[in-house]
């Protein structure tokens, strides 16, 4: 019997967050005469999909108050030049935080971009010193994504301690730190994860036994509905360009409708959330410094 799937709405969620933000703008920053919080912004290049990603970053940084500084770098400089545009930022007071657009040319060792992003500016959460802190479960910047995806299952009041989550897809920028998130042992947390990558043998044996799974794969239609458990809670955060304006996630929605008892949609799910929550992090830069 099919049961009620309830979908996560994160442009929902994610302009509830903006109204906090402007909020705290308000009352943290501008009540004390302080500067409105300033995001620096590398972009290397002229990759489409960057550029995209950029204008849509300036903008809501726009809309809700927050200044932008945006540096521009022909996507033939060497790796010096890049690597001077981030000492600047590291060193400019007027820049609260920044980020670096992935992805960067072949040329460029991303390791090495990483670790020269001064880590109490890095509102990525990149930079080794953040992903450790983040790790040991202290304070820190947290990768937009992993935040936007707690914070979606947290806003939504679903319980996490001593579920079996399912992780599929170990990037640095989501599978890896949503496993260190979900799994941690204080706040929010406490759940028994699996991470499943491409080299994993029989997908199905783990998701069909999880009460979360969350999908981060590239790969569209990837989890069906018969590779899950009857009620459990399905997080797409794939995104997979089917025609120049549609985009769909990683999830084969249809199937997984009506089995699922919670479903966050692409669009309108992680991707609302993963934005305003680097805007969540660039306040946060922005109060550290004052
Ligand atoms: P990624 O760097 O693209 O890597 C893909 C991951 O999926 C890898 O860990 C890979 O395993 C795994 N994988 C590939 N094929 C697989 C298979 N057949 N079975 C199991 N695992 C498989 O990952 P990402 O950066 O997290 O991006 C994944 C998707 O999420 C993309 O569509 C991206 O656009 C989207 N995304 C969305 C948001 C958002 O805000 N909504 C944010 C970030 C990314 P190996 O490690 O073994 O190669």
């Amino acid at each position: 019997m099919k049961i009620e799937t309830k979908l996560l709405n994160g442009n929902e969620l994610a302009n509830k967050i903006r109204k906090e933000i402007i909020i705290d703008i308000k009352e943290k920053i501008l009540k004390n005469k302080k500067n409105l919080p300033n995001l620096g912004i590398i972009l290397m290049g002229d990759n489409f999909s960057s550029i995209r990603y950029v204008n849509n970053k300036i903008k809501e940084c726009k809309n809700i108050g927050i200044r932008t500084t945006l540096i521009k770098i022909s996507k033939n400089s060497t790796e010096k030049v890049l690597l001077k545009e981030i000492e600047k930022m590291n060193k400019n007071p007027l820049i609260d935080g920044f980020i670096v657009q992935l992805p960067l040319g072949k040329h460029i060792n991303q390791n090495k971009v990483i670790l020269s992003i001064d880590p109490k500016k890095d509102v990525d959460g990149f930079h080794p010193e953040n992903f450790g802190k983040m790790t040991l479960g202290m304070n820190s910047f947290y990768p937009a994504t992993a935040l936007g995806i707690l914070t979606l299952l947290e806003r939504n009041k679903i319980e996490i301690s001593g579920k079996y989550t399912v992780v599929i897809g170990r990037s640095i920028i989501v599978g890896k730190p949503i496993s260190i998130l979900m799994s941690r042992k204080n706040l929010i947390g406490n759940s028994t994860v699996t991470i499943a990558h491409s080299k994993t043998i029989n997908i199905k044996y783990y998701t069909k036994k999880a009460d979360i799974i969350i999908v981060s794969v590239g790969i569209k239609n990837f989890l069906t509905g018969t590779m899950i458990k009857k009620g459990s809670i399905i997080i797409d955060v794939g995104i997979n360009n089917i025609s120049n304006n549609k985009i769909v996630g990683d999830v084969d929605f249809k199937s997984v409708y009506g089995i699922a008892s919670y479903l966050s949609p692409v669009p309108g799910g992680v991707g609302p959330m993963t934005r305003v929550m680097l805007l969540k992090n660039t306040l946060k830069a922005a109060l550290n410094n004052r």
